[in-house]
Formats: C-alpha cells, sequence, structure tokens
C-alpha cells in the first residue's frame, strides 16, 4: 500500500456529522446578517504579501511570526496565504472604488492561516466571521457593529460573554500617551523581557498586551491611554458605551486593550468568555480610520471585527446546545435492481418538490438483502421508508412505512401522483 498522507498540522478536517454544526451556526449567520442589512464580500484567499505588511502592520505578531508566505514559482510575486480579511477587504474598496456612492456594511467568512503553537481554541487554519463598516465616521455605527456580534452570540443561544472596550483616541492623543509610556517603560528597562525591550521603541504600546505574568504588575501601573483623550474622543467612547447600554450591551472598560497600530483610532473592544481555558477571546476589532489611506485609497472611516468560530462552536459545545444532525425525511428501500429506473424517476420527483430522501445503494452485487435494508433505512434517521417492491411497482404504487413512531405502519400509495401524498413525509413528526 501507498504511504498514508495526513492533513498539515493544527489545520482540521470538518467531517459530517460535525459539520452539521457549520451549516446551523453559518445559517444563524447569514439570517442575521440580512436582518442587519449587511452584504457579503468574498475576496481571495491569496494576496500580496506587502497587503499584509502594511495592512495588519510590520510590528505585530502576525507579520513578525505567523503569516505562511512564499513566492510565486512561476512570476516570482510574494504572496501570502490571509491571515486575517481586513486588509483584503480595505484592498477590494479601494480597487472597486465601492464607497463612491456613500458607506457600505459587509461581512465575510471563511478560513484564514496563521503559523502559531496549535493548541484548544489556536489553530493554523482558522474560520472567521468579520463584519466591517466602511465609510461612515459616526458612533452609531461602532454600537452597531458590536450589538450586531452580542446579537450573534444570543441568535447562538451562548451565556457569560463579556465585552471589553477601550478607546485609542485619535494619533495625537496617542502620540502624547505614547511619550509618557516609552518614558515610563525606560525607568523599568530591566523587568522588561526580550519581546518588551524588541517592542520598547518600535511598538511599545504592545507591550501593554503582553501574556507574560512576570510583566503583568508593571503594565498595570503604566500611564493609560484613556487619561490623554480630550473632550472629543472621551464624549464619543461615552456616546458609544451609552449606545450600547441602550440596546442591553453591557460593557466593562479596559485601559490595557490596544490595538499597536498607528492606523486605529477611538473604539477597541473584546468579547470574552472564560469557559475556555485561554483562549477566551472570541471577537475583537475596533475603528481603523487611517487604514484606507495607509493602503494607498483615499481617507475613508472604518470601523469592524473579526470572530474565531472554532472558538465559538466550541462555547455552543461547552454549553450543551443540542444539535440535532441533519436526517433525510425518506429513505428508499430498492429490494430489486429491475426496480431502479421507476425508484430513481420517483426519486427525482420528490427531492424536487424539496422533501429529502436517502436512496438505497447496493454493492456490484445488487443491492442486497431487505433485512440490511432496512438497517440502513433506521440508522440514517429518517422518519420513513419508502419500498419500491416487485408487488407494489405492478400496481402502480409504492409502500411507505413509518419507521420512528414505534406504529410500523404502512400504506400504499400511487406512483403516478407523489404529490398528492409527499409532503406527509416532511409534516409527520
Ligand atoms: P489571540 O490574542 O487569541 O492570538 P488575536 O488578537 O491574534 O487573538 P484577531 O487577529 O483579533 O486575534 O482575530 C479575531 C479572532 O479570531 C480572535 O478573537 C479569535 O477568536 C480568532 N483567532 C485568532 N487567531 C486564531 C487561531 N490561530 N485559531 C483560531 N482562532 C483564532
Ligand atoms: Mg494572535
Amino acid at each position: 500500500m501507498a504511504d498514508k498522507l495526513n492533513a498539515v498540522k493544527g489545520m482540521n478536517d470538518i467531517l459530517p456529522p460535525d459539520s452539521a454544526r457549520w451549516e446551523w451556526l453559518e445559517e444563524k449567520v447569514r439570517a442575521l446578517m440580512a436582518r442587519y442589512a449587511y452584504r457579503m464580500i468574498r475576496t481571495p484567499i491569496v494576496e500580496p504579501t506587502a497587503l499584509f505588511v502594511r495592512g495588519t502592520g510590520e510590528t505585530t505578531d502576525i507579520v513578525e511570526k505567523e503569516m505562511y508566505s512564499f513566492e510565486d514559482r512561476l512570476n516570482g510575486e510574494q504572496l501570502t496565504l490571509r491571515p486575517e480579511n481586513t486588509p483584503g477587504v480595505v484592498r477590494a474598496a479601494i480597487e472597486h472604488n465601492l464607497t463612491y456612492d456613500g458607506g457600505k456594511r459587509l461581512y465575510y467568512m471563511g478560513p484564514m492561516f496563521r503559523h502559531e503553537r496549535p493548541q484548544r481554541g489556536r489553530y493554523r487554519q482558522f474560520y472567521q466571521l468579520g463584519a466591517e463598516v466602511l465609510g461612515f465616521g459616526g458612533p452609531e455605527v461602532d454600537a452597531e457593529l458590536m450589538v450586531l456580534a452580542w446579537q450573534l452570540l444570543a441568535d447562538l443561544g451562548l451565556r457569560n460573554v463579556r465585552v471589553e472596550i477601550n478607546s485609542l483616541g485619535i494619533p495625537p492623543e496617542r502620540q502624547a500617551h505614547r511619550a509618557a509610556l516609552v518614558k515610563y517603560f525606560e525607568q523599568h528597562a530591566g523587568l522588561l523581557d526580550e519581546d518588551g525591550k524588541r517592542r520598547l521603541h518600535s511598538n511599545p504600546l504592545r507591550i501593554l498586551d503582553t501574556k507574560n505574568p512576570a510583566l503583568q504588575q508593571m503594565v498595570q501601573e503604566a500611564p493609560q491611554l484613556l487619561s490623554f483623550l480630550g473632550e472629543a474622543s472621551m464624549a464619543r467612547f461615552e456616546t458609544v458605551r451609552s449606545l450600547l447600554a441602550a440596546c442591553g450591551v453591557p460593557t466593562s472598560v479596559n485601559p490595557r486593550l490596544v490595538r499597536g497600530l498607528d492606523y486605529y483610532s477611538h473604539t477597541v473592544f473584546e468579547f470574552i468568555t472564560e469557559e475556555l481555558g485561554a483562549q477566551g477571546t472570541l471577537c475583537g476589532g475596533g475603528r481603523y480610520d487611517g487604514l484606507f489611506e495607509v493602503l494607498g485609497g483615499k481617507p475613508t472611516p472604518a470601523v469592524g471585527w473579526g470572530m474565531g468560530l472554532e472558538r465559538v462552536l466550541e462555547l455552543v459545545k461547552e454549553q450543551g446546545t443540542a444539535i440535532e444532525p441533519p436526517a433525510p425525511d425518506a429513505y428508499a428501500v430498492i429490494p430489486d435492481a429491475a426496480a431502479l429506473p421507476q425508484a430513481l424517476a420517483l426519486l427525482q420527483q420528490l427531492r424536487a418538490a424539496g422533501i429529502s430522501v436517502q436512496m438505497h445503494a447496493g454493492s456490484s452485487e445488487g443491492m442486497g438483502s431487505m433485512k440490511s435494508q432496512f438497517k440502513k433505512a433506521d440508522a440514517s434517521g429518517a422518519r420513513f421508508a419508502l419500498i419500491f417492491g416487485a408487488d407494489e411497482l405492478a400496481a402502480g404504487e409504492v409502500t411507505l412505512k413509518a419507521l420512528r413512531d414505534g406504529s410500523g405502519a404502512q400504506e400504499r400509495q400511487p406512483l403516478a401522483d407523489p404529490l398528492a401524498w409527499a409532503r406527509k413525509l416532511q409534516s409527520a413528526a
């Protein structure tokens, strides 16, 4: 036998019946987005590496160590598997002048790639849902986006999710804070770890983000961005929070929540659960008013979030929400291959009418015994068997047998007029 090949480490197969959970989630997402009038955008999975170096930021973990980058062998282009979708969305918006006639509300759902150490809730290929609002600068869209994420989690039946929020103000406010921060960290330089020393001048804000326990106390006492915000920025922050409160979304201020890049401004937030261990951030986002310009577009305000769907589904499982695996309405039992033409023609009509039917499939030796066919019919979860026996077919009929109500009741129905009786296959519980 040839050598077996396995999936790449940290990249998962999603198999039935588990894939039903993904379909359930995706349907909830589509329905929700329709209610909020957000429209889908799909951008390529591969983009020029420069898009992320500029759009995600050279000093971020993603660009420093997590990207799958490669050279196109045929033309030498530098390419990267997208680690996130915001830069791709903004690139597309600039390329197609998407906001020429006003703002746009967009969402996407798809795989992202980051070379991280695989563990629960952290994979090398993972799925993100994201929502981005382009071209509107007011606090009401920050609130709308956060309500949208909150409502999605509610629609999925999730509980105990906390919302942390902060404001990064505007660039001059951040620069004043940055200067104070660098001064403070220089005074405590002896305590900094490798990453911290490197970031002290390249991106000191990121030090606030550190997960190193040894740095926690020092970081707790560092100068806080909020105290550098002017009146207008503070008022905006309070407006976002009070709009959220009006919608029943409680927020707590986390002054250490930062995105260490210059194109961010004002609102930043995370949705967090304590029920998934260390990988408890379900959703993160914020306002990135400067990104269009960084990517060569006209100044355009924008705000968005990204949500990790593996983590969301893990929490759904953790909190015990049962998701019924799909079952067909009926299972077609076909005792003899001679019945196949009539059986297949009828099944085609039933399916065209919206009824789901699983056809018994035999082997090269034939259709198999009735006993084995009924065993498969039971295992399929179907409520009815449709039996295409020789007797029935000779009379122009098919037998319906109830499989799940305990009655085992059987009745014959005409092949010629399936729509007269076929609804029964769906409506009976
Ligand atoms: P973390 O601090 O957990 O690394 P991040 O700041 O890198 O998160 P974002 O880039 O903001 O995450 O991505 C948004 C969301 O995508 C995260 O909140 C998380 O739910 C999910 N996510 C990020 N990286 C991964 C991954 N490697 N595997 C699974 N989900 C992920
Ligand atoms: Mg990360």
